[in-house]
This record gives structure tokens, sequence and C-alpha cells, in this order.
């Protein structure tokens, strides 16, 4: 038995910040030109403040301005919108992010549209949506993006392969599956009504999980010689009552079978921030009518 491809999304990540950090260096001493990205979060929801925290040191760290606005869970949704309004407005702060989720009193999907379309660094206004489906340039959803990388670094042309996404969220699914038809795969979207499942993963050669049901896809459903990205983060009771994070993919009988494959975790998960500093630096580039670096 070949041992299959272990794809580790951390490593990437690591060289993808090293090459934004140089990519900031340039813009800045060629273009007097500093990426800045605001990060908003409402309320006090304990994993939120910890991705806010981590997103603006990495922010930081690549060498890019960081603004984070913390609000507290009372704040109403004409307020919030205002900030989001001044940050459209501020010539420095060229991405802006509002954390998920936000209080149930705020209408996401209206916060989400007030964003500047071209500062909107999560890809989720529905100007980003119809620019990817469009195959337009804009701005592209980061979890997704970094699916995309990952397996072009195993296998850089994709086109003509069978791709079946199980998921359709506007955060995952969907934008995955809108990202490999752009590469010309034959795509196929599975989801909670799809009759067979097995039946279509037998058939992929490029899988992509992200339903959120630790080990949904059993290693026997796995083409031979498939690229198996596993977008999924489960948190299971572990050993000492710490959670242990489990993928939607039985990774072990999994890998008998495939050509390469991402664990849970290092796999997907650290390719999310890394695309979120990317797209800042797009739409820093964009917004000064700059050439995009090589990233
Ligand atoms: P979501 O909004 O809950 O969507 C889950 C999708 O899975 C839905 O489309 C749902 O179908 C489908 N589904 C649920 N049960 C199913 C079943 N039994 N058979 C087939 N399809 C089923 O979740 P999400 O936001 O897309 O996230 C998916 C997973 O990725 C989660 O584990 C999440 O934590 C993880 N995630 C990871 C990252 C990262 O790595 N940085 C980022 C985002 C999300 P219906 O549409 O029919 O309900």
């Amino acid at each position: 038995m070949t041992e299959p491809i272990i794809i580790s999304g951390k490593e990437f990540a690591k060289g993808l910040r090293a090459r934004l950090t140089d990519a900031v260096e340039q813009l800045k001493s060629a273009h007097g030109l500093t990426p800045g990205l605001a990060v908003v979060l409402v309320g006090n929801d304990p994993a939120s403040e910890v991705y806010v925290r981590s997103k603006g040191k990495a922010t930081l760290k690549t060498g890019m301005h960081s603004v984070e606005h913390k609000l507290p869970a009372e704040t109403s949704q004409q307020k919030l919108i205002g900030l989001v309004d001044d940050l459209n407005n501020d010539p420095a702060i060229h991405g802006i992010l509002v954390q998920m989720p936000l209080p149930d009193h705020i209408d996401s999907t209206a916060v989400i549209s007030a964003i500047d379309p071209d500062k909107d660094v999560d890809g989720l206004h529905p100007i980003s949506a119809g620019r990817l489906a469009q195959g337009l340039p804009g701005l592209v959803p980061c979890t997704p993006q970094g699916c995309l990388m990952l397996i072009k670094d195993v296998l850089p042309d994709i086109s003509g392969k069978r791709a079946l996404v199980i998921g359709r969220s506007i955060l995952v699914g969907k934008p995955v599956a809108q990202l490999l038809l752009n590469e010309n795969a034959t795509v196929t979207i599975a989801h909670s009504r799809t009759r067979d499942i097995e039946a279509l993963c037998r058939e992929a050669d490029i899988l992509v999980a992200a339903v959120g049901r630790p080990k949904y896809v059993k290693g026997d459903w796995v083409k031979k010689g498939a690229i198996v990205i596993d977008v999924g983060i489960n948190r299971q009771p572990g050993e000492g009552g710490k959670d242990k994070l489990m993928g939607d993919v039985d990774f072990e009988a999994a890998s008998a079978q495939a050509y390469a494959i991402t664990p849970v975790p290092g796999g997907v998960g650290p390719m999310t921030i890394a695309c979120l500093l990317r797209n800042t630096v797009i739409a820093a580039c964009r917004q000064h009518e700059l050439a995009l670096p090589d990233i």
C-alpha cells in the first residue's frame, strides 16, 4: 500500500504568510501602501474573541495595519452599520470583517450587505458571491480559497476531474463548488437531501467534505487515488476532559484509499486566516490600482 500525501495546511499557510510578508514589505517600500484590516466583534463570545485576537496578531505579524473594534452585545444594528460605513470610508482600511455570529437582535445579512464589496475580505457579500459565480475578479471566502490552494498544490490542473462537495453553505460548500467549477472540474454538490452520497463519493476524484459531522465520510466511500479535503471541525470529548478536534472524514480509513488527504487539525483550518490576510493584500492592491503580487 502506498502512503498518501498528507496535505499540511499548516505548512502551506506558513509559506503563504511568508510570501504575504514580503508582498507587504514591497507595497510599503515601493508605493508607501500599508494594507489595513479592521475586525469588528460584537459581544463577548469566547470562541469569537479567540478568533479575533488571532486575526489581529496574524495581521500585525505580516506587517499590515490592524484595527479591532469591540462593541458590547447590546449594540444596535444601526450603530453597527454606522461603524461599517465609517470603515468603508476610511482610506487606511482595505478590508473589513465582521465576526460571526452576531447577537440575535442583529440581522447579519443586513450588516454584511453594508460592507463595501471591494473591502469584503470575508467574501460573504452577495456581490462577492455574484462575482465568484460569474468568474469575475472579486474577494473569495477564505476557507474555500484555502481548500482550492491545497488541492492545486497536489494537482495543479483539475480540469475535467470529477469533484464532489458535500455541504452547500454560503460560507463553505457553495463557494468551494464555484471555485472548482471555475477551474473546469465537473462538480456535484451533495447535501442533507441527497440520495446515496456514498455512490457519489466513489466517483469523485476530488472530495471536499464540509458537513459538520464527525467521521461522516467512511474510508470505503473514497475512490482509490482521490484527493480528500476535510473542512469539518467537530469538537469531541478527548482524554483528560480536553476537547479533541475531529474532521468530517474517517482519516485513518480514508488514508488507505486517497492519493492525498488533509488532516484535522493542521489541514484546512490554518488556511482560513492566511487567506484572510491574502484577501486584505488583494483588496489593498485593487483599491490602489496596483498589480497583484504573486501570492
Ligand atoms: P453548515 O452551514 O452547518 O452546513 C453544513 C452542510 O452540510 C449543509 O449544506 C447541510 O445540508 C449538509 N449536511 C448536514 N448533514 C448532512 C448529511 N447527513 N448528509 C449530507 N449533507 C449534510 O456548516 P458550514 O459552515 O458549511 O461548515 C461545515 C463544517 O466545516 C463544520 O464542521 C465547520 O466547523 C467547518 N468549518 C471549518 C472552517 C475552517 O476550517 N476554518 C471554516 C468554516 C467551517 P443542508 O443544506 O441540506 O442542510
